[in-house]
Formats: structure tokens, sequence, C-alpha cells
């Protein structure tokens, strides 16, 4: 599939609503990923985020609308895209007295596929932890570790849920490279967050999402373009460096949590 822009697109939804009862979480949205690309969803919690995310991973039923994955289509070839997409779980989801390893070939198993747990280990840098339990790790362990899981099946497109929620500033830079690592590698990446700068560093597309519907669609230098075209001012003078700047520098990029 090709759009306007030339560029190939790989995830195509077309005005999807979710009705949970009588109340519309979703309300009709129509946008396009391509591939290769970061793309972030963001809006206020509520939005209808989780909702748009787990219909495209079919892990939730939609009311309405069509979803299109690598051209598969979410109706009638909903097990073709489950082969092609690799899903973060929630960390609760993990037996937390399994090694590393025992967990990969755990899911290996689930997926029947046959990925070599070391060699996964070492592409989100736990190598060392490969003996550990789960439930020992730090926050940014336990949040690399189950990105490796979304990578067991070698998957064109992952779906991460707000991946660096409750990390030090050490530990997300640190997921920020490592999804820029895995982008790099030719996967698509669809990431939600409540972090702008997050969104802002990592995401080539965002999606703006408020009450349902899809604000704002574009690249986040573009947006910052247009609200400025549009006469916004801040309140303040930005400095050249922010509070998390300082912290950095106090403390160095360096992770902690061995
Ligand atoms: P977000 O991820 O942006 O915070 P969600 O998709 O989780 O938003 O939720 C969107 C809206 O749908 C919210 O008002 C939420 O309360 C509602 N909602 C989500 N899941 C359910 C459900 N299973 N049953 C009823 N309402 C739900």
């Amino acid at each position: 599939m090709n759009n306007a822009t030339g560029r190939q697109v790989i995830i195509e939804v077309r005005d999807l609503v979710k009705q949970y009862g009588a109340f519309q979480a979703v309300k009709g949205i129509s946008f396009e990923v391509y591939e290769g690309e970061i793309f972030g969803l963001l809006g206020p919690n509520g939005a209808g985020k989780s909702t748009s995310l787990e219909i495209m991973e079919t892990l939730r039923i939609k009311t309405s609308g069509t979803v299109r994955i690598s051209g598969f289509s979410l109706d009638s070839e909903p097990e073709k895209i489950k082969r092609i997409i690799g899903v973060q779980l929630q960390t609760s989801g993990f037996y937390p007295g399994l090694k590393l390893t025992e967990l990969i070939e755990l899911f290996n198993g689930l997926y029947n596929e046959s990925a070599d747990p070391m060699a996964l280990l070492r592409t989100v840098n736990l190598e060392d932890k490969a003996s550990a339990n789960y439930k020992s790790l730090s926050g940014g362990q336990k949040q690399r570790f189950s990105i490796a899981t979304t990578l067991i099946n070698k998957p064109k497109i992952i779906f991460l849920d707000e991946p660096t929620t409750g990390l030090d500033p050490q530990a997300r830079r640190n997921l920020w490279e490592l999804i820029r690592d895995i982008r790099r590698q030719g996967t698509t990446v669809i990431i939600t967050t409540h972090y702008m700068d997050e969104a802002e560093f990592l995401c080539d597309r965002v999606a703006i999402m408020d009450e349902g519907r899809i604000v704002a669609i574009d690249s986040p230098g573009k947006m910052i373009d247009d609200l400025l075209e549009r006469g916004f001012q801040r309140h303040r003078e930005m400095k050249g460096a922010n509070l998390e700047d300082v912290f950095i520098a106090m403390t160095g990029h360096g992770l902690r949590e061995d």
C-alpha cells in the first residue's frame, strides 16, 4: 500500500469506532502509519489511546471501521496480523520467580518460535542478567525485558504502551536509545506516552487524541511550527537547559540499577 506521499503504509485505520455500552470511547478515527517510522499516540487519560492500540493489536473487538495491518484485514486475517506484530505485555504479566532465559523459552513455546534467549537479551543489554529472576530486576530492566519479549517473533511492527512510565531519567534515555535501535533494524514502532519530551525525541509523527477523536496528526516539529505560526507565545522565556539537563549533568548518563 502506498499513499499520496509515496511512503509505504503499514497500518491503515479507517473510521474506527469503539462503543462501550452507550459510551463511545473512539469516535471514528482514521490514520495511517508508515513503514519504518516511530509513530506516537498521545492524549490525556481517557482519550481512547489504549482502546485504539488494543484493537490494532487484535486484543479488543472494534465496533465498526476497518483496520489493515501490513495488508492484512483485521476482520478476516487476525491470525496473520498476530504473526507479524510484537505486543508489550504489562510487566505484571511475567512470572516473577522465573529466570529471564526461562521466561524467553516460555514465550518461544507460546509463539512457536525458537529465539536464542542470550541473543535476545543482548539486544536489550540484559545479557548479564540472564540467570536473574524477573522480580530481581530494576524498573528499567523490567521494561527492557518486556521490550525484548515483543521481539521474539521478529515482528514487523511493535506496540509499546507507555514504556517509560515510572523510570528515572537515565533509564528513560536508555530506553529511548533501545527503541531507536529497534527502529534502525527496520521495525515500525507504535508508542503511547504521556511525556512530550519523549514524543518529541522519538516520534517521526504523532497523533494527538482527545475524547475519542484525533485532533492533530503530523511530525512534532511541524506541529510546533504551526502553533507558533498561530501566534503562540510562551509565558516565560525558555532557558537553554532545563532541570532534567541539570539532573543528568550532575548524575551522569550511567544506568543505576545493578
Ligand atoms: P486512554 O488509553 O487514552 O487513557 P482508554 O482507551 O483506556 O483511554 O479509555 C477511553 C475511554 O473508554 C475512557 O473513558 C475509559 O473509561 C473507557 N473504557 C476503557 N475501557 C473500558 C471498558 N472495558 N468498559 C467501559 N469503558 C471503558
